[in-house]
């Protein structure tokens, strides 16, 4: 890590032997504990909020970490976009601080399609869950069959429609409980399909991990 920022924290450039000095570390958005134990949204008390209550997704929790706002976001970003693949032992990192592991039987992480797979060259989600529970780590079992367009700024509805079916697993998950890893939760529309797929292969109990979660 030195040598690749050559000991300078990667938001304030000031002088750290971490990607980021202590200041930035303790500035993070970490979110706190009122939050919806389902999907992660800030509700009262932490109680299950009104969204989940009226309409549950597949999934049967999220833990997330931090807020989707400065600086997480641009870290977030550095890492999927910019190849800046250090970035992920420091958001593995974040997300191991608030996880249960003993919880789960396997981790898998969002998959891409194979085609998405080679041109980015990386999958950012694999990147992260490498650093979170690595001996549960299972990167065959859920693939990716289809891309969406882009979801950005799409209603829910219409990015639930474009995610339905594009994900398969590959062998029975019976009784399983497992967790799924992503670097950023919207609207959810990704992960319930996911949790969906993974309701199908037989799985018990899917908890969302993820990074960051939008408001
Ligand atoms: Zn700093
Ligand atoms: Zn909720």
């Amino acid at each position: 890590m030195r040598i690749l920022f050559g000991g300078s924290c990667f938001l304030c450039r000031g002088a750290t032997a971490a990607l980021i000095c202590n200041a930035c570390d303790a500035d993070l958005p970490r979110l706190g504990a009122e939050l919806c134990p389902r999907c992660a949204l800030q509700s009262p008390r932490g109680q299950l909020c009104g969204r989940c209550l009226a309409q549950p997704p597949h999934y049967d929790a999220t833990i997330a970490a931090l807020a989707y706002a400065f600086p997480a976001d641009a870290l977030v970003q550095a890492l999927k976009f910019r190849g800046e693949l250090a970035l992920s032992s420091l958001l593995g990192r974040l997300l191991s601080d608030r996880i249960a592991p003993a919880t789960v039987d396997r981790v898998i992480a969002v998959p891409l399609t194979a085609a998405r797979l080679r041109m980015r060259g990386y999958n950012q989600s694999v990147e992260i869950a490498r650093h979170v529970l690595p001996a549960k780590l299972d990167l065959d079992s859920c693939v990716r069959t289809r891309d969406a367009p882009p979801q950005m700024g799409l209603p829910l509805e219409e990015r639930r429609r474009n995610v339905r079916g594009a994900f398969e697993c590959t062998r029975s998950l019976v009784g399983e409980r497992v967790a799924v890893v992503d670097d950023v939760m919207t609207t959810g529309a990704t992960l319930d399909e996911v949790a969906h797929t993974l309701k199908r292969a037989g799985a018990a109990y899917v908890v969302n991990w993820v990074v960051t979660r939008t408001a």
